[in-house]
């Protein structure tokens, strides 16, 4: 009976406790064996240019299958990943686990356009960053042509010369630079005209109820006129339906995303629509 009781208190002091503070506790002890555990994999989502549907590269996606918890989504582990460090780690990992798979598929002739891999702030903002993406690049043998890096609009609250000169050593390798979830994020514009980059992500949410949502209709119509205006290309991510594709077809060289063309797939399947795309 005590014991019971004694249960009962831990389960009810635990409950009690901020729910988000043992949440982080748990996982970030979970993420910390995930690597060793070889419980996290990649999937990768495909991206079409509009206007033909022909498939042009694709996003590069983290998951973890823990052995309790089962799924855990990114949205929930990216942001302990980064609070507590293990970011730098896993993001490296991610990196030279999505060239060398770019680069097997470079050889077998299914790789088209660019793998994109997702970076984190503390990732790319860390000294050793060019280094570790030339070792991706080496380890692999995958040519720079072929990756693009996905960075979000925070990275560039501060525009500092350090910042600008690893994006320019890293361009001048080859690599495409994107910036996700584009007009989600705090700054300033006028990081566009300085920074070298090359392609909008426009974020999912403002593709919600499009067309019929003249809000976001005018929000996307001027991320688009934005890019065009300052030569970058425009992808549209979160594209569910075929009213929105349809929409968006109207804009020359607008590239898309989503669920409409296929959700994230594990690599047997990707490799299977990358073969059907090829066939096409
Ligand atoms: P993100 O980079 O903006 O990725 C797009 C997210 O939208 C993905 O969620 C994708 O599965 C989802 N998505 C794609 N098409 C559709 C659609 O048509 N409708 C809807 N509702 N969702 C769609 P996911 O895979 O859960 O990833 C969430 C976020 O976690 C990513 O957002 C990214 O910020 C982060 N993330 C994922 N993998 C990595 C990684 O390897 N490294 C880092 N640093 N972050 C990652
Ligand atoms: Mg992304
Ligand atoms: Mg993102
Ligand atoms: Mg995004």
């Amino acid at each position: 009976k005590a014991k019971e009781e004694g249960r009962n208190t831990f389960l009810f002091y635990s409950s009690e406790l901020t729910s988000q503070a043992f949440e982080y506790v748990l996982l970030k002890s979970a993420l910390k064996k995930a690597l060793d555990k070889e419980e996290l994999f990649l999937v990768y989502q495909p991206q079409i240019l509009l206007e033909d549907e022909s498939l042009i590269g694709m996003e590069t996606l983290l998951r973890w299958k823990h052995s309790e918890l089962g799924m855990v989504s990114p949205a929930r582990f990216i942001p302990i990943a980064e609070q507590s460090g293990l970011i730098r780690q896993i993001g490296q990992w991610v990196l030279e686990k999505a060239c060398a798979q770019g680069q097997l598929w470079l050889e077998q002739g299914l790789l088209v356009g660019r793998i994109a891999v997702n970076v984190s702030g503390p990732q790319f903002h860390a000294d050793s960053f060019v280094e570790e993406v030339r070792l991706a690049l080496h380890s692999s043998g995958l040519p720079a042509a072929h990756l693009e890096l996905e960075v979000t609009e925070s990275f560039f609250v501060q525009q500092t010369d350090t910042i600008i000169a690893k994006l320019e050593t890293l361009r001048k390798m080859g690599i495409k630079f994107s910036v996700d979830d584009f007009g989600t994020g705090y700054s300033s514009l006028s990081y566009l005209k300085k920074l070298p980059i090359d392609k909008l992500k426009i974020d999912q949410s403002f593709l919600h109820g499009i067309p019929e949502d003249r809000d976001n209709v005018a929000i996307t119509e001027s991320i688009i006129a934005l890019g065009q205006a300052l030569n970058l290309s425009v992808i549209a991510e979160g594209v569910e339906t075929h009213e929105q594709a349809s929409f968006l077809k109207q804009y020359a060289k607008l590239e898309a995303q989503g669920y409409l063309f296929s959700k994230p797939l594990e690599v047997a399947d990707i490799e299977q629509f990358m073969r059907q795309a090829s066939d096409r």
